[in-house]
């Protein structure tokens, strides 16, 4: 049971990733060091609905 997500970064806001996570694993809100493009570099992104 995989729920599909959208990371976004919390500096511009900016949705750039889209994956699954397992929800029994990850009941909450995940959090992922991932680059951001438009802010040009690594920033902490977070799920959102
Ligand atoms: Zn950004």
């Amino acid at each position: 049971m995989r729920e599909k997500i959208t990371l976004a970064c919390p500096g511009c806001e900016e949705r750039n990733y889209n994956l699954t996570k397992n929800k029994r694993l990850h009941p909450e809100r995940v959090e992922f060091r991932k680059f951001c493009p438009r802010c040009r570099k690594h920033t902490l992104h977070k799920e959102t609905k």
